[in-house]
């Protein structure tokens, strides 16, 4: 998983890790992240279990780099004159990245966010597209970081 996700970002990930903290409750989604490496997911909520809980944790690590790779993508849509990026396009990149990872490592795994239909709704659905034809052939190792986010901030 975690080479799967410092390789798709080219970020590089805490040596000691993120510390997750485990409680009963988190909040209404089941797991959560702060900017200021706060990360909590629930242990009775039946969407944080199994491989779900594997993506989950992976996921609200991953919101560590939402700056950063924001920042990238700023800079490259000055650089390649390319739309700025839209909201919630850092979240949907997590959404789409984190589960491909744990389909990398899980047979079978089904994602949150095609598990609850989230591709078909905003702000995720205007993303889709971008991502299965920029980011994943990039996943893939068919195309750069920067031609995969160009790609998709013009899609
Ligand atoms: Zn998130």
């Amino acid at each position: 998983m975690l080479a799967y996700i410092t390789r798709a970002y080219q970020l590089e990930w805490p040596k000691g890790g993120h510390l997750v903290n485990v409680s009963g409750y988190s909040n209404w989604a089941g797991a959560y992240s702060t900017s200021g490496d706060l990360i909590v997911t629930s242990s009775l909520d039946p969407d944080t279990t199994g491989s779900l809980g594997l993506e989950s944790i992976f996921h609200e690590g991953m919101h560590q780099w939402d700056q950063p790779m924001l920042a990238r993508l700023v800079r490259l849509s000055k650089e390649h004159q390319a739309p700025p990026p839209r909201n919630g396009i850092t979240h949907a990149l997590i959404w789409y990245t984190a589960a491909e990872a744990v389909k990398n490592s899980v047979r079978g795994h089904v994602g949150y966010a095609d598990r609850l239909g989230m591709w078909k709704q905003n702000p995720n659905g205007g993303f889709k597209a971008g991502l299965d034809t920029y980011w994943k052939p990039y996943l893939d190792g068919k195309s750069t970081l920067d031609e995969a986010l160009v790609g998709l901030l013009k899609s």
